[in-house]
Protein backbone atom coordinates (compact mmCIF):
# COMPACT_ATOMS: atom_id res chain seq x y z
CA UNK A 1 0.00 0.00 0.00
CA UNK A 2 1.54 3.38 -1.14
CA UNK A 3 0.58 6.14 1.96
CA UNK A 4 1.94 9.29 1.57
CA UNK A 5 1.79 10.66 5.16
CA UNK A 6 4.00 10.72 8.05
CA UNK A 7 3.61 11.32 11.48
CA UNK A 8 6.67 12.14 13.74
CA UNK A 9 6.57 12.47 17.27
CA UNK A 10 9.93 15.50 17.32
CA UNK A 11 11.69 15.50 21.10
CA UNK A 12 14.76 17.87 20.77
CA UNK A 13 16.73 16.70 24.24
CA UNK A 14 19.29 18.11 25.91
CA UNK A 15 22.65 20.03 25.24
CA UNK A 16 23.01 20.89 21.46
CA UNK A 17 19.98 18.96 21.05
CA UNK A 18 17.71 21.98 20.45
CA UNK A 19 19.88 23.43 17.95
CA UNK A 20 20.30 20.18 15.96
CA UNK A 21 16.82 19.16 16.05
CA UNK A 22 15.46 22.83 14.85
CA UNK A 23 17.91 22.18 11.55
CA UNK A 24 16.35 18.97 10.95
CA UNK A 25 13.10 19.59 11.62
CA UNK A 26 13.68 22.63 8.99
CA UNK A 27 15.55 19.74 6.47
CA UNK A 28 12.92 17.16 7.11
CA UNK A 29 10.26 20.07 6.02
CA UNK A 30 11.37 20.72 2.84
CA UNK A 31 11.89 17.28 1.95
CA UNK A 32 8.34 16.61 3.03
CA UNK A 33 7.61 19.60 0.41
CA UNK A 34 10.16 18.41 -2.14
CA UNK A 35 8.99 14.81 -2.35
CA UNK A 36 5.57 15.03 -0.81
CA UNK A 37 5.73 13.28 1.97
CA UNK A 38 2.96 14.58 4.13
CA UNK A 39 5.02 14.98 6.90
CA UNK A 40 3.40 15.99 9.78
CA UNK A 41 5.39 16.85 13.10
CA UNK A 42 4.34 16.69 16.63
CA UNK A 43 6.72 18.88 19.35
CA UNK A 44 7.29 17.64 22.86
CA UNK A 45 9.48 18.06 25.36
CA UNK A 46 11.69 15.21 26.98
CA UNK A 47 15.13 15.95 29.59
CA UNK A 48 16.04 18.76 30.93
CA UNK A 49 13.19 21.46 29.42
CA UNK A 50 10.29 18.33 30.24
CA UNK A 51 11.77 18.70 34.19
CA UNK A 52 11.35 21.92 34.07
CA UNK A 53 8.17 22.40 33.08
CA UNK A 54 6.71 19.04 33.78
CA UNK A 55 8.74 18.22 36.82
CA UNK A 56 10.01 14.66 35.07
CA UNK A 57 12.08 14.03 32.25
CA UNK A 58 9.52 12.70 30.48
CA UNK A 59 5.79 12.56 30.48
CA UNK A 60 4.41 8.72 30.89
CA UNK A 61 1.66 9.71 28.39
CA UNK A 62 4.34 10.37 25.84
CA UNK A 63 4.16 6.36 25.45
CA UNK A 64 0.79 6.62 23.70
CA UNK A 65 1.72 9.76 21.38
CA UNK A 66 4.55 7.99 20.10
CA UNK A 67 2.61 4.51 20.28
CA UNK A 68 0.37 6.44 17.42
CA UNK A 69 2.44 7.64 15.73
CA UNK A 70 4.53 6.14 12.65
CA UNK A 71 8.24 7.34 14.22
CA UNK A 72 10.09 9.37 16.68
CA UNK A 73 13.21 11.52 16.37
CA UNK A 74 15.03 12.11 19.45
CA UNK A 75 17.61 14.62 20.13
CA UNK A 76 21.02 13.80 22.68
CA UNK A 77 19.89 13.09 26.44
CA UNK A 78 22.31 13.83 29.10
CA UNK A 79 21.59 10.56 30.25
CA UNK A 80 24.78 10.58 33.05
CA UNK A 81 22.09 13.46 34.33
CA UNK A 82 19.20 10.64 34.97
CA UNK A 83 22.03 7.68 35.61
CA UNK A 84 20.97 7.87 39.79
CA UNK A 85 16.87 8.65 39.09
CA UNK A 86 17.52 11.24 41.64
CA UNK A 87 17.16 14.21 38.91
CA UNK A 88 14.29 13.54 36.91
CA UNK A 89 14.34 9.77 36.85
CA UNK A 90 13.77 8.76 33.49
CA UNK A 91 15.63 8.26 30.50
CA UNK A 92 13.84 8.73 27.38
CA UNK A 93 16.75 7.00 25.49
CA UNK A 94 16.39 3.95 27.44
CA UNK A 95 13.13 3.92 27.46
CA UNK A 96 11.95 4.30 24.37
CA UNK A 97 14.05 1.62 23.36
CA UNK A 98 12.92 -0.81 25.58
CA UNK A 99 9.50 0.01 25.47
CA UNK A 100 9.39 -0.17 21.16
CA UNK A 101 11.33 -2.96 21.86
CA UNK A 102 14.05 -1.16 19.26
CA UNK A 103 16.40 -4.08 19.10
CA UNK A 104 18.45 -3.21 16.11
CA UNK A 105 20.73 0.39 16.80
CA UNK A 106 21.92 0.60 13.23
CA UNK A 107 24.66 3.22 12.69
CA UNK A 108 26.43 3.80 9.33
CA UNK A 109 29.50 5.04 9.14
CA UNK A 110 31.51 6.80 6.10
CA UNK A 111 34.47 9.04 5.03
CA UNK A 112 33.25 11.87 2.58
CA UNK A 113 35.22 12.81 -0.31
CA UNK A 114 36.81 16.02 0.07
CA UNK A 115 36.09 15.86 3.93
CA UNK A 116 39.24 15.58 6.26
CA UNK A 117 39.02 12.56 8.44
CA UNK A 118 41.93 10.93 10.59
CA UNK A 119 41.07 7.48 8.82
CA UNK A 120 44.03 5.81 6.54
CA UNK A 121 41.50 4.99 3.80
CA UNK A 122 38.53 5.74 2.55
CA UNK A 123 35.30 3.35 3.91
CA UNK A 124 31.98 2.81 4.07
CA UNK A 125 30.17 0.60 6.89
CA UNK A 126 27.61 0.00 8.87
CA UNK A 127 27.83 -0.65 12.94
CA UNK A 128 24.57 -3.11 14.21
CA UNK A 129 24.70 -2.80 17.73
CA UNK A 130 22.00 -4.80 19.84
CA UNK A 131 20.04 -2.58 21.57
CA UNK A 132 18.31 -4.07 24.38
CA UNK A 133 20.08 -6.21 26.46
CA UNK A 134 23.85 -6.69 27.55
CA UNK A 135 25.25 -4.36 30.09
CA UNK A 136 22.84 -1.65 29.39
CA UNK A 137 19.39 -4.15 30.30
CA UNK A 138 20.82 -5.02 33.92
CA UNK A 139 20.88 -4.76 37.38
CA UNK A 140 23.30 -2.45 39.06
CA UNK A 141 23.48 -3.92 42.46
CA UNK A 142 24.67 -1.51 45.39
CA UNK A 143 24.67 -1.33 49.05
CA UNK A 144 21.78 -1.59 50.85
CA UNK A 145 19.26 -3.28 47.86
CA UNK A 146 19.33 -6.29 49.86
CA UNK A 147 21.70 -8.15 47.11
CA UNK A 148 24.07 -10.38 48.32
CA UNK A 149 27.91 -10.18 48.11
CA UNK A 150 27.41 -6.38 47.70
CA UNK A 151 28.99 -3.69 50.44
CA UNK A 152 29.76 -0.51 50.20
CA UNK A 153 32.83 -1.56 48.63
CA UNK A 154 31.75 -3.65 46.39
CA UNK A 155 29.06 -2.80 43.30
CA UNK A 156 27.89 -5.69 40.62
CA UNK A 157 26.69 -4.91 37.22
CA UNK A 158 25.40 -8.05 35.37
CA UNK A 159 25.05 -8.50 31.93
CA UNK A 160 22.57 -10.39 29.84
CA UNK A 161 22.56 -11.70 26.65
CA UNK A 162 19.70 -14.12 25.76
CA UNK A 163 19.88 -16.56 22.44
CA UNK A 164 16.41 -14.69 20.62
CA UNK A 165 18.07 -11.38 20.87
CA UNK A 166 21.46 -12.85 19.51
CA UNK A 167 19.52 -14.56 16.45
CA UNK A 168 17.34 -11.20 15.96
CA UNK A 169 20.08 -8.94 15.95
CA UNK A 170 22.13 -11.30 13.56
CA UNK A 171 19.44 -12.06 11.53
CA UNK A 172 19.37 -7.73 11.04
CA UNK A 173 23.06 -7.03 10.12
CA UNK A 174 22.85 -10.12 7.35
CA UNK A 175 19.57 -8.92 5.42
CA UNK A 176 21.44 -5.38 5.66
CA UNK A 177 25.09 -7.39 4.26
CA UNK A 178 23.16 -8.68 1.68
CA UNK A 179 21.85 -5.15 0.16
CA UNK A 180 25.35 -3.84 0.61
CA UNK A 181 28.30 -5.82 -0.15
CA UNK A 182 27.66 -8.91 1.55
CA UNK A 183 30.19 -8.75 4.40
CA UNK A 184 29.47 -9.68 8.04
CA UNK A 185 32.00 -9.42 10.78
CA UNK A 186 30.65 -10.47 14.34
CA UNK A 187 32.45 -8.66 17.18
CA UNK A 188 32.96 -10.36 20.50
CA UNK A 189 34.81 -11.02 23.70
CA UNK A 190 34.01 -14.89 23.87
CA UNK A 191 37.34 -15.75 25.07
CA UNK A 192 36.80 -13.89 28.34
CA UNK A 193 32.70 -13.83 28.31
CA UNK A 194 32.83 -17.44 26.74
CA UNK A 195 29.07 -18.12 27.51
CA UNK A 196 27.38 -15.13 26.64
CA UNK A 197 29.93 -14.10 23.73
CA UNK A 198 29.60 -17.52 23.05
CA UNK A 199 25.96 -17.67 22.19
CA UNK A 200 26.59 -14.28 20.54
CA UNK A 201 28.85 -16.20 18.01
CA UNK A 202 26.76 -19.40 17.59
CA UNK A 203 23.36 -17.51 16.85
CA UNK A 204 25.57 -15.40 14.24
CA UNK A 205 26.52 -18.66 12.62
CA UNK A 206 23.40 -20.53 12.49
CA UNK A 207 21.93 -16.85 10.59
CA UNK A 208 25.25 -17.14 8.14
CA UNK A 209 23.89 -20.77 7.21
CA UNK A 210 20.37 -18.80 5.73
CA UNK A 211 22.57 -16.26 3.31
CA UNK A 212 24.86 -18.30 1.00
CA UNK A 213 26.11 -15.05 -0.78
CA UNK A 214 26.94 -13.22 2.69
CA UNK A 215 30.44 -13.96 4.26
CA UNK A 216 30.71 -14.72 8.41
CA UNK A 217 34.37 -13.79 10.33
CA UNK A 218 34.38 -13.13 13.55
CA UNK A 219 37.21 -10.34 15.32
CA UNK A 220 37.65 -10.22 19.13
CA UNK A 221 36.80 -6.39 20.10
CA UNK A 222 40.07 -5.50 21.42
CA UNK A 223 41.73 -6.66 18.08
CA UNK A 224 38.74 -5.38 16.87
CA UNK A 225 40.05 -1.35 17.69
CA UNK A 226 43.28 -2.09 15.68
CA UNK A 227 41.59 -3.23 12.59
CA UNK A 228 39.61 -0.30 12.66
CA UNK A 229 42.20 2.28 12.48
CA UNK A 230 44.65 0.22 10.65
CA UNK A 231 41.94 -0.78 7.74
CA UNK A 232 38.52 0.20 7.43
CA UNK A 233 37.64 -0.18 4.10
CA UNK A 234 37.86 -3.65 4.18
CA UNK A 235 34.74 -3.34 6.69
CA UNK A 236 30.94 -3.58 5.50
CA UNK A 237 28.25 -4.37 8.28
CA UNK A 238 29.70 -5.03 12.33
CA UNK A 239 27.37 -6.63 14.08
CA UNK A 240 27.61 -6.35 18.04
CA UNK A 241 26.05 -6.79 21.75
CA UNK A 242 25.34 -3.52 23.09
CA UNK A 243 27.93 -2.23 25.00
CA UNK A 244 30.42 -2.98 22.36
CA UNK A 245 28.56 -1.60 19.35
CA UNK A 246 28.28 1.86 21.47
CA UNK A 247 31.62 2.20 21.86
CA UNK A 248 32.65 0.86 18.48
CA UNK A 249 30.35 3.40 16.77
CA UNK A 250 31.75 6.31 18.50
CA UNK A 251 35.21 5.53 16.75
CA UNK A 252 34.25 4.81 13.56
CA UNK A 253 31.67 7.84 13.69
CA UNK A 254 35.01 10.12 14.03
CA UNK A 255 37.05 8.07 12.00
CA UNK A 256 34.83 9.10 9.55
CA UNK A 257 35.92 12.71 10.33
CA UNK A 258 33.61 13.60 13.30
CA UNK A 259 31.18 12.45 16.07
CA UNK A 260 28.87 15.00 14.56
CA UNK A 261 28.67 12.87 11.22
CA UNK A 262 27.62 9.94 13.45
CA UNK A 263 23.73 9.27 12.63
CA UNK A 264 21.99 6.04 13.53
CA UNK A 265 18.49 4.45 13.77
CA UNK A 266 17.07 2.50 16.32
CA UNK A 267 14.96 -0.19 15.17
CA UNK A 268 12.42 -2.49 15.86
CA UNK A 269 9.51 -4.87 13.96
CA UNK A 270 6.72 -1.95 14.07
CA UNK A 271 8.92 1.28 16.04
CA UNK A 272 11.39 2.87 14.91
CA UNK A 273 13.65 6.56 16.23
CA UNK A 274 16.08 8.67 14.76
CA UNK A 275 18.49 9.58 17.20
CA UNK A 276 22.26 10.70 16.36
CA UNK A 277 25.03 8.54 17.68
CA UNK A 278 26.95 11.09 20.21
CA UNK A 279 25.63 12.74 23.45
CA UNK A 280 24.31 15.93 24.19
CA UNK A 281 27.99 17.78 24.16
CA UNK A 282 26.97 20.22 27.15
CA UNK A 283 30.76 21.58 25.89
CA UNK A 284 29.41 23.37 23.22
CA UNK A 285 25.61 23.74 23.88
CA UNK A 286 24.42 27.05 22.77
CA UNK A 287 27.16 28.10 21.03
CA UNK A 288 26.12 27.81 17.15
CA UNK A 289 28.29 25.23 16.68
CA UNK A 290 27.09 21.52 17.06
CA UNK A 291 27.08 19.86 14.21
CA UNK A 292 23.76 19.51 12.92
CA UNK A 293 24.26 16.03 10.39
CA UNK A 294 24.34 13.77 12.72
CA UNK A 295 20.63 14.35 13.50
CA UNK A 296 19.89 14.86 9.73
CA UNK A 297 21.44 11.73 8.73
CA UNK A 298 19.73 9.49 11.17
CA UNK A 299 16.30 11.20 10.07
CA UNK A 300 17.44 10.53 6.70
CA UNK A 301 17.55 6.74 8.09
CA UNK A 302 14.53 7.11 9.15
CA UNK A 303 12.86 7.98 6.05
CA UNK A 304 14.36 5.06 4.03
CA UNK A 305 13.31 2.91 6.94
CA UNK A 306 10.07 4.05 6.01
CA UNK A 307 10.05 3.86 2.62
CA UNK A 308 10.22 -0.04 3.13
CA UNK A 309 7.50 0.19 5.89
CA UNK A 310 5.25 1.96 3.87
CA UNK A 311 5.64 0.81 0.42
CA UNK A 312 6.40 4.34 -0.78
CA UNK A 313 9.51 4.85 -2.94
CA UNK A 314 8.88 8.91 -2.03
CA UNK A 315 10.53 7.91 0.77
CA UNK A 316 13.41 6.58 -0.28
CA UNK A 317 14.25 9.19 -2.59
CA UNK A 318 14.03 12.04 -0.16
CA UNK A 319 16.40 9.87 1.90
CA UNK A 320 18.54 9.45 -1.12
CA UNK A 321 18.57 13.19 -1.96
CA UNK A 322 19.45 13.78 1.83
CA UNK A 323 22.31 11.93 1.87
CA UNK A 324 23.19 13.29 -1.33
CA UNK A 325 22.82 16.95 -0.42
CA UNK A 326 25.01 16.50 3.12
CA UNK A 327 27.79 14.56 1.15
CA UNK A 328 28.07 17.82 -1.27
CA UNK A 329 27.85 20.22 1.79
CA UNK A 330 30.29 18.77 3.58
CA UNK A 331 32.52 18.62 0.45
CA UNK A 332 31.85 22.34 -0.12
CA UNK A 333 32.61 23.43 3.54
CA UNK A 334 28.86 24.35 3.82
CA UNK A 335 29.26 22.91 7.47
CA UNK A 336 30.31 23.21 11.07
CA UNK A 337 34.13 23.43 12.44
CA UNK A 338 34.26 19.57 13.79
CA UNK A 339 34.40 18.91 9.49
CA UNK A 340 36.37 21.49 8.58
CA UNK A 341 33.68 24.02 7.86
CA UNK A 342 33.05 27.76 8.46
CA UNK A 343 29.84 27.75 9.16
CA UNK A 344 27.55 27.51 12.25
CA UNK A 345 24.62 25.03 13.85
CA UNK A 346 21.87 27.68 12.50
CA UNK A 347 23.37 28.70 9.03
CA UNK A 348 24.39 24.88 8.54
CA UNK A 349 20.82 23.68 8.15
CA UNK A 350 19.68 26.46 6.29
CA UNK A 351 22.60 25.73 3.58
CA UNK A 352 21.25 22.34 3.05
CA UNK A 353 17.56 23.19 3.20
CA UNK A 354 18.95 25.90 0.10
CA UNK A 355 20.96 22.70 -1.38
CA UNK A 356 17.99 20.35 -1.09
CA UNK A 357 15.17 22.67 -2.44
CA UNK A 358 17.71 23.01 -5.51
CA UNK A 359 18.64 19.22 -5.86
CA UNK A 360 17.21 17.93 -8.92
P1 LIG B 1 29.21 13.55 23.82
O1 LIG B 1 28.99 12.53 22.76
O2 LIG B 1 28.07 14.42 24.18
O3 LIG B 1 30.46 14.49 23.42
C1 LIG B 1 31.75 13.95 23.17
C2 LIG B 1 32.57 14.97 22.38
O4 LIG B 1 32.06 15.05 21.04
C3 LIG B 1 32.49 16.39 22.95
O5 LIG B 1 33.72 17.04 22.78
C4 LIG B 1 31.43 17.06 22.08
O6 LIG B 1 31.58 18.47 21.96
C5 LIG B 1 31.65 16.36 20.73
N1 LIG B 1 30.40 16.32 19.96
C6 LIG B 1 29.32 15.54 20.21
N2 LIG B 1 28.36 15.77 19.31
C7 LIG B 1 28.83 16.70 18.47
C8 LIG B 1 28.29 17.35 17.32
N3 LIG B 1 27.06 17.08 16.85
N4 LIG B 1 29.05 18.26 16.68
C9 LIG B 1 30.29 18.54 17.10
N5 LIG B 1 30.86 17.95 18.17
C10 LIG B 1 30.13 17.05 18.86
O7 LIG B 1 29.73 12.76 25.12
P2 LIG B 1 29.82 13.24 26.65
O8 LIG B 1 30.24 14.68 26.72
O9 LIG B 1 30.61 12.20 27.32
O10 LIG B 1 28.32 13.10 27.18
C11 LIG B 1 27.45 14.20 27.40
C12 LIG B 1 26.11 13.66 27.88
O11 LIG B 1 25.50 12.91 26.85
C13 LIG B 1 26.21 12.73 29.10
O12 LIG B 1 25.12 13.00 29.96
C14 LIG B 1 26.07 11.34 28.50
O13 LIG B 1 25.53 10.42 29.42
C15 LIG B 1 25.12 11.63 27.36
N6 LIG B 1 25.13 10.66 26.23
C16 LIG B 1 23.92 10.38 25.69
C17 LIG B 1 23.85 9.55 24.59
C18 LIG B 1 22.49 9.24 23.99
O14 LIG B 1 21.49 9.79 24.43
N7 LIG B 1 22.42 8.38 22.97
C19 LIG B 1 25.03 9.05 24.02
C20 LIG B 1 26.25 9.40 24.58
C21 LIG B 1 26.30 10.23 25.69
Amino acid sequence: MTRNALHLVVLPGDGIGPEITAATVAVLETASDRFGLGLRLEHELAGHASLARHGTTLRPELLDKVLAADGLVLGPMATADYADGSRGGINPSMFFRKKLDLFANIRPARTYPGVRHPAVEPFDLVVVRENTEGFYADRNMEAGNAEMLVTPDVCISLRRITRSCCARIARAAFRLAAARRGKVHAVHKANVLRLGDGMFLEECRKVAADFPGVTLDEYIVDAMTAHLVRAPGKFDVIVTTNMFGDILSDLTAELSGSIGLGGSINAGERHAMAQAAHGSAPDIAGQDRANPFSLILSAAQLLEWQAERLGSPAFAEASRAIEGAVAEAVAAGEATPDVGGRLGTAATGQALVARLRAAR
